[in-house]
């Protein structure tokens, strides 16, 4: 495990500045696109998993038996859970990108709660470094990339 505070900083200061940007500038079109993961995921109800046919079976499809952050099996951990990398309370855009998608345990999407993605690592890192290593395999890279894009205020989207 070698990662420099320097880096982790630097990492902050950037997601604060994309989270306070982005925050003030939410359009009526990242609603409803927030609001496309509730309709892709519920028939009914409030069940992390899922209870749409479709939803089920991209779970089925990327999951495993244990949950890939503490490698604990679900039936011991609260169940299978359709966690967003990166929140789509901040990132609604993001709400129905597969990329954003992953499941992992209940347990450990209630430690996440609505963490930036690098807030986790960093409480990851300190609080769980056994677990850290996992966490950081799962980096949704690309997608922190295009919110640096972003950052730039002349660019939309
Ligand atoms: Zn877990």
């Amino acid at each position: 495990m070698n990662l420099e505070g320097k880096e982790l900083g630097e990492l902050f200061r950037l997601a604060d500045e994309i989270g306070g940007k982005r925050y003030h500038r939410l359009t009526p079109q990242d609603f409803e696109d927030y609001r496309r993961f509730d309709y892709w995921r519920y028939v009914s109800g409030d069940f992390e998993c899922g209870t749409t046919q479709e939803s089920k079976d991209w779970v089925k499809d990327h999951s495993d038996w244990d949950c890939p952050i503490c490698e604990k099996s679900y039936s011991k951990t609260g169940g299978k859970t359709i966690d967003h990398k990166l929140p789509r309370a901040q990132y609604p855009w993001l709400s129905l990108n597969f990329e954003n998608l992953w499941v992992i345990c209940r347990a450990c999407n209630q430690r996440k709660g609505d963490m930036h993605w690098y807030e986790y690592e960093h409480y990851m890192f300190t609080r769980y470094p056994v677990l850290y290593l996992a966490v950081k395999s799962a980096r949704p890279s690309k997608l922190l990339r295009s919110l640096n894009d972003q950052t730039n205020p002349e660019t939309i989207r």
